[in-house]
């Protein structure tokens, strides 16, 4: 068999921190140190490349011009490699790998982003585990295919579809979650695969999209939400896409002042789109007389995407220079398995 080869990419995070000596707070350090820091990989009988993003960001600062920085690494060696393992920081990691899953057209090689809720050099940590099993995966290989020739999250034993995920725990050593759509492997003494959950091989020229729209604003409800407020937010300059946060299944409020702003903007042209705030489940719109009216203004159901997969795809569609009818005929479409279609 064929030596597997894997690229490393260390663009930030937990995973690969210190603790600053005179403040006692987190602060990155040296790729180089993260290397020494796992041994174990040697026993692999795989060829690593490294590459350490300069500095190394805390994943609060990932943005698109780092995703497509990235894009960009994975594109220029995609050829040379037989998967990726992107090191991140966990916070941003659930928007970065639904960015990456829309960005990466025919991808057909594994991308797994992992971090760590403790540093490296930390006794306890969860980065070792995670680091090392997402290497293993990137490799795995079956009648000369890649098994999981997706953007992937792997984290504490669960790999997951990285455009079906949200971080829900901010300690907890299993800190992503994926309700909506089931784990592409589970592990234990053996790696699991979820075999029918997982995209199959695509044969077809892989190409990266580098442009990304960040037009576009998270409007989330809540009671009480005032008409001011929802006026300011639906008037930023430049606007051209709102993810609108619902309640359940869908549903606003059905105040006139609320429903003619939005139309307004969509008349405008401005995209709405409409994702639920619950975390499992699916948008209907016109299940509930509350989102009936979204429905005929034109508001645009999301399933059961997830706003982070939401914002990305908008970023993206609007990317691209489609038109509106377009851009509202792909967001009802599951691109990348990002959502149902029931
Ligand atoms: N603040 C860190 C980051 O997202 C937390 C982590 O690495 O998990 O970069």
């Amino acid at each position: 068999m064929k030596q597997p080869k894997i690229l490393i990419i260390y663009t930030g995070g937990t995973i690969g921190m210190v603790e600053d000596s005179e403040t006692g707070s987190l602060k990155p350090f040296d790729f180089v140190h993260l290397s020494e820091q796992i041994p174990e990989l040697k026993k692999f009988n795989y060829h690593f490349d490294t590459h350490s993003f300069e500095p190394p960001i805390d994943s609060s600062n990932m943005a698109p011009p780092v995703w497509i920085k990235l894009a960009e690494l994975i594109e220029k060696n995609y050829d040379n490699y037989d998967g990726f393992v992107v090191l991140h920081g966990s916070d941003t990691m659930a928007y970065t790998a639904s960015a990456l899953s829309f960005m990466f057209e025919n991808l057909n090689k594994p991308i797994i982003l992992t971090g760590s809720q403790l540093p490296i050099g930390v006794i306890r940590t969860d980065g070792k585990e995670n680091f090392i099993t997402a290497v293993e995966i990137a490799a795995a290989k079956e009648n000369g295919k890649p098994i999981v020739p997706e953007v992937c999250i792997y984290f504490e034993n669960k790999l997951y579809r990285g455009n079906r995920t949200n971080k829900y725990n901010a300690e907890n050593f299993e800190a992503f979650r994926s309700v909506n759509y089931p784990l592409l492997a589970e592990v234990g003494v053996y790696i699991k695969y979820n075999y029918t959950a997982i995209h199959s091989s695509i044969e077809q020229e892989f190409r990266v999209v580098k442009k990304i729209d960040t037009n576009i604003i998270i409007l989330k409800l809540f009671p009480g939400i005032t008409e001011n407020a929802v006026k300011a937010i639906l008037s930023t300059e430049g606007l051209r896409g709102v993810v609108m946060e619902t309640f359940g299944s869908g549903n606003a409020p059905s105040g006139k002042w609320f429903i003619d702003l939005l139309k307004e903007v969509i008349n405008k042209g401005i995209i709405i789109y409409n994702v639920t705030q619950c975390r499992g489940g699916a948008v209907e719109i016109g299940k509930y007389e509350t989102s009936s009216d979204l429905g005929k203004i034109g508001v645009v159901g999301g399933s059961d995407i997830t706003t982070e997969a939401a914002v990305t795809k908008m970023m993206y569609l609007l990317g691209r220079g489609y038109t509106k009818d377009k851009i509202e005929k792909y967001l009802q479409t599951s691109l990348r398995g990002e959502m149902t279609i029931y």
